[in-house]
């Protein structure tokens, strides 16, 4: 009995770690395999992580990076051949980066104010709550005059926090030739639902401004300006609304808005049900019984946690006997472990004895799986223990553990498919927390300004405007409430000798490496198929994940979308295809000439319009084709629409970096800012997302045709020629050089290199040349028509040279 006394029995409880970002780097991972006879080890301690500026000597090093998988930020840049990226890493990774010659050179955001954002946010919600007990906050949705035949009247339409309840009652005042006059505002409620209050009465002067109050002490005020007068000349646009989100929002809050906003506005909106729902904010449940290596046992439900996986406990017993042997016994949720024991009564059995024996018994295996800890050999031999086993999961029982219905907001006054379309859609990565602000943003504004702008108007009718707030909302969800730094979905693909509690937080899919062009599986770089703990894991197949085979659906039943932005953050960004280049550096097909130069235009509207709203510069070194830019990115969603579906698409990465003037450097924002930072951008990006609607708009006016020259034309010349064309708009020049009519397949007009202008074609004999230009909305030069053969008006020059 003396000798038992050796053996600590404590009574040990492990549930879920946190940390341990990219255990496959851990050194514990390699070693914890070996056989037995190795000494064993202890379990590896939870690491915190940060984001750190990470310095990159060469292009080799660039590419061992990208290799290892290891959880890029979308921020980099390149001077001189030395790479610099932000990358969230552990200190386990960072010494390990450092034996490929990649150093640290600044640490920029740590765990701790991480944490401090998802503090930040609670106080927003409790105060949001907080309101309608006591206090509101009132917004003016309009204050308009108009005059008809015999009347001119005020009207308006504001909104409180409290109007949900019906005793919130506001009041107005104005002045009338000095007479101050006030009213109380009407409530309008729709299927139980509150919409706004409101009020119109005739007035016998119009006054300049409303005063708003609430029964609650809310106040708001506004000018007061002219209904239907934004488009008169010399009547400029005064009441343009905006600033409609006022913290973060999780997914599930994102998706009652946009139900909202479809009962608000059953004219202007529809709201679409994708067809492949996630697989669901859910886990199995699990433990980890054991204190080292050798003699952990980790044990996994076979229902998810919240289906009963929480309910199971597992004990492993002393039976206090000599010579005791290893029984399984089940009652109810409960798995008791009886452990064998020699003829002193110590207990014998190991690791691997006790997940044999429990995957052997009919009536624990019903109810769990048990496997030794990461592939060891489990030689250990285990103590009494027990554990409850939990899925993990901290948020609040309002959050759905069910698969979940993805939906896009679908906005247009003809939402048929007779109008052109265009898309938006954020947040494939789930720890970026601006980019679906940014989405729900543009839908307010787009409906809320509708029936007074024009401009709002002009879009809203003539396009079919499809919005995607959240694509990854179960990932989404659990950067909210479990672990800040999740990118990936929350699928676990990972062996169960990986899926230890230890790694829950780096299993899943990268959404934008799941796409079938140019991906990892095809051999292009920026994403493992191999690893299922890397930030960049492809999946087990291209387009394997719901969330990735959503966006095909909806390019696929929706082929007049022509525009997309796949939102991102941070950097300030702003991007096109191709998107990914294989080990030799071989990008995927670049844009024609043409396509290139309708990018460029279209980025000078688009960042002009980032701009106008607090004079964020998305810097020239910043905008271009992805790899131009920041690295490869295999399968990325972007690619899988331009190169599948001819869809103009852009990357935004909201998050430009602020000039610090103490320090004169850029300073990195972060994936999740200050709330009233993460406010200002997601203001000036849904500016550029409107400026991409305009591109659409203007382009949908395109019935221009093109026309184009080349330089030199028809001539003689004495040696060889450098021709190159000139044209109207940005166009694509297909052309024939063995006087064969040019068509479609023919060769285009090219880049003459990276960041370069289109190419010279160099001729240097008698040639007759034939072409013609194609713009961005399809318009052909002349009318002519390439596929039927019954007119040759295409563009012929002869070049003869002696
Ligand atoms: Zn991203």
């Amino acid at each position: 009995m003396k000798k038992r006394q050796k053996w600590k029995r404590n009574l040990m409880v492990m549930t879920a770690m946190t940390g341990l970002g990219f255990s496959v780097f851990n050194p514990d991972f390699s070693t914890s395999a070996s056989a037995a006879g190795q000494p064993d080890l202890p379990l590896p301690k939870a690491e915190s992580f940060s984001i750190v500026q990470l310095e990159v000597p060469n292009q080799n090093a660039k590419d061992k990076l990208l290799e290892l998988g290891i959880d890029l930020t979308h921020r980099a840049s390149e001077n001189n051949g030395v790479f610099e990226v932000d990358a969230v890493v552990t200190p386990t990774e960072i010494a390990m980066l450092k034996t490929f010659g990649i150093k640290v050179k600044d640490t920029l955001i740590t765990e701790k104010q991480w944490n401090a954002r998802t503090a930040e946010r609670q106080t927003a919600l409790q105060q949001e709550s907080g309101l309608t007990a006591s206090e509101d906050s009132l917004k003016v949705l309009r204050a308009n005059h108009y005059t008809n035949q015999s009347e001119t009247f005020l009207y308006i339409e504001a909104k409180s926090t409290a109007g949900a309840s019906a005793s919130t009652a506001l009041t107005a005042t104005w002045t009338e030739n000095g007479v101050e006059k006030s009213a109380t505002l009407s409530r309008k409620v729709d299927a139980g639902e509150y919409l706004y209050h409101y009020l119109e009465v005739p007035v016998s002067a119009i006054p300049a401004s409303v005063k708003l109050e609430s029964s609650l002490g809310g106040t708001a005020s506004s000018a007061v300006t002219e209904w239907l007068g934004a488009d008169k000349p010399g009547n400029p646009q005064t009441h343009y609304v905006k600033d409609f989100v006022d913290h973060y929002m999780d997914p599930t809050e994102l998706y009652e808005r946009a139900e909202k906003l479809a009962e608000e506005f059953p004219d202007l909106v529809d709201i679409i049900e994708m067809p492949n729902k996630t697989n669901g904010y859910r886990r199995l449940a699990q433990a980890q019984i054991g204190s080292t290596q050798a003699t952990s046992v980790v044990v996994t439900s076979k229902a998810w946690g919240h289906e009963g996986g929480n309910d199971i406990s597992v004990e492993f017993k002393d039976p206090k006997s000599n010579d005791s042997s290893l029984k399984i016994n089940v009652e109810g949720k409960k798995v008791l472990v009886t452990l064998a024991t020699d003829s002193s009564g110590l207990i014998t059995s190991t690791a691997k004895q006790v997940v044999d024996a429990i995957n052997a018994d009919s009536s624990a295996s019903a109810l769990i799986t048990a496997n030794t800890y990461r592939g060891n050999a489990g030689t250990g031999t285990v103590s009494s223990a027990a554990a409850t086993l939990t899925d993990g999961l901290k948020a609040p029982a309002s959050i759905s553990r069910d698969p979940f219905t993805v939906k896009a907001i679908r906005i247009g006054k003809h939402r048929d498919g007779s109008k052109p379309g265009v898309l938006g859609y954020a947040q494939e990565h789930a720890r970026e927390w601006v980019t679906p602000l940014v989405t729900i943003e543009t839908a307010e504004r787009l409906l809320r300004n509708y029936a007074h702008d024009g401009e709002t108007k002009r879009l809203v009718d003539n396009l079919d405007i499809f919005l995607v707030p959240s694509v990854n909302p179960d990932g989404a969800h659990y950067t909210f409430y479990d672990y800040n730094m999740q990118r990936k979905n929350m699928t676990n693909y990972c062996a169960p000798a990986q899926s230890d509690p230890g790694s829950r937080n780096s299993w899943g899919v990268d959404i934008n490496r799941n796409h079938s062009v140019g991906s990892a599986f095809d051999g292009f770089i920026g994403a493992s198929t191999t690893n299922c703990t890397s930030g960049t894991y492809a999946g087990p197949a291209e387009t394997s994940e719901p969330e990735a085979k959503n966006l095909v659906w909806l390019a696929d039943k929706n082929p007049n979308i022509k525009f997309a932005m796949n939102i991102h953050s941070y950097g300030g960004y702003f991007m096109w295809s191709p998107g990914a280049y294989d080990a030799n550096r071989t990008t995927l097909p670049r844009p024609s000439a043409g396509e290139e130069a309708f990018y460029w235009a279209a980025s000078d509207t688009i960042l002009n319009e980032i701009q106008d709203y607090r004079g964020t510069v998305i810097l020239p070194s910043r905008t271009g084709p992805v790899p131009d830019v920041l690295y490869s990115a295999a399968g990325n969603s972007a690619d899988y629409l331009w190169y599948e579906k001819g869809i103009y698409a852009w990357d935004f990465e909201v998050g430009a970096d602020l000039w610090n003037k103490e320090t004169q450097q850029w300073q990195a924002v972060g994936f999740q800012p200050s709330f009233e930072e993460g406010h200002e951008e997601a203001m000036e990006f849904a500016n550029g997302l409107i400026g991409m609607f305009k591109v659409a708009y203007n382009q949908s006016k395109d019935h221009q045709r093109p026309t184009s020259q080349a330089v030199p034309g028809s001539g003689k010349f004495t040696g060889p020629v450098d021709v190159t064309f000139k044209t109207s708009e940005p166009a694509t020049i297909y052309y024939t050089l063995d006087g064969s009519r040019p068509t479609f397949e023919s060769a285009k007009i090219n880049l003459s290199g990276v960041r370069e202008d289109a190419e010279a074609l160099k001729i240097d004999k008698t040639t007759t040349l034939k072409w013609f230009a194609v713009d961005a909305a399809g318009n052909i030069e002349k009318n002519y028509n390439p596929i039927s053969k019954e007119k040759n008006n295409y563009n012929s020059v002869t070049l003869t040279i002696k």
